[in-house]
């Protein structure tokens, strides 16, 4: 028996990086994902891999009409949604003088707009039974990054988000809790990792995360095993904020 037999779960950009590992999790646990994302070819061909239990679906998490669109579309197929993973994000290094007013405000829209349009988008189906947001923070939502100004600001917002929602929507049985990724193997970070053994040395278990360990935390909390869970951020980082 699956930990996720019989849920319905749509996680944004999995076509790559930590989201695909969600939904390859995610449907080996027995749980039916929509992966949605920008990079259509990608989601495709993971989707493909993952057979009929898994379809993609182009979504700009940016598009308040394309989050309409792809919940209309999944509760056709399906009938209900059960978890929302907000996993799509950009990042970019930048400094608080490389960041301009536009690219400041392009990462808060994708970052922290978007995934509030994605609770939007899901909260009315799920207050009829239920449900598990998993929003994914940062490292750099705890530890802000002076190289990363936009980022953490985006991430550091999320969390409270997160905190704000869970309070707001627990009463209707809906839980909203943030993960906490370190540096984890994707290529979100490629350009860090010719400084992996550096990276790996400087942290408590000596090593940088993998996408499945996120899916790991993921899973946890899109099941029932942490149904008292809510408003909580999740570390999941080697150690690296202890
Ligand atoms: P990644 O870049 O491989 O994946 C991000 C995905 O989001 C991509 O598939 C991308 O196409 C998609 N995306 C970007 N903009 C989008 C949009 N407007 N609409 C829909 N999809 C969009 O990186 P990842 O490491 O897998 O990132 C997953 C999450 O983990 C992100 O929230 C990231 O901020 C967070 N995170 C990553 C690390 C790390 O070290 N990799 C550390 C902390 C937090």
């Amino acid at each position: 028996m699956g930990r996720l037999d019989g849920r319905v779960a749509l996680i944004t950009g999995a076509a790559r990086g930590q989201g695909q590992a969600e939904a390859e999790r995610f449907v080996a646990e027995g749980a039916r994902v929509m992966i949605a994302d920008v990079l259509d070819d990608r989601g495709q061909a993971v989707a493909a891999a993952l057979g009929d239990r898994a379809v993609y679906r182009h979504l700009d998490v940016t598009r308040a009409d394309e989050w309409a669109a792809a919940v209309d579309d999944l509760v056709a197929r399906w009938g209900v949604l059960d978890v929302l993973v907000n996993n799509a994000a950009i990042h970019r290094v930048a400094t608080f003088a490389d960041t301009d007013e536009a690219s400041y405000r392009v990462t808060l829209d994708v970052n922290l707009v978007g995934p509030f349009l994605g609770m939007q988008a899901v909260v009315p189906l799920m207050r009829e039974r239920g449900g598990s947001i998993i929003n994914v923070s940062s490292a750099n939502g705890l530890r802000g990054n002076g190289r990363a100004i936009a980022y953490t600001a985006s991430k550091f917002g999320l969390r409270g988000l997160t905190k704000a929602a869970a309070i707001d929507l627990g009463p209707s049985g809906i839980r909203v809790n943030a993960i906490i990724p370190g540096t984890i193997r994707t290529e979100m970070i490629d350009y860090a990792l010719d400084r992996e053994p550096e990276i790996a040395a400087a942290l408590p278990l000596r090593r940088i995360g993998e996408p499945t360990d996120i899916a790991a935390a993921a899973v946890w909390l899109a099941s029932d095993d942490s149904a008292f869970v809510t408003g909580a951020d999740i570390v999941v980082d080697g150690g690296y904020t202890a």
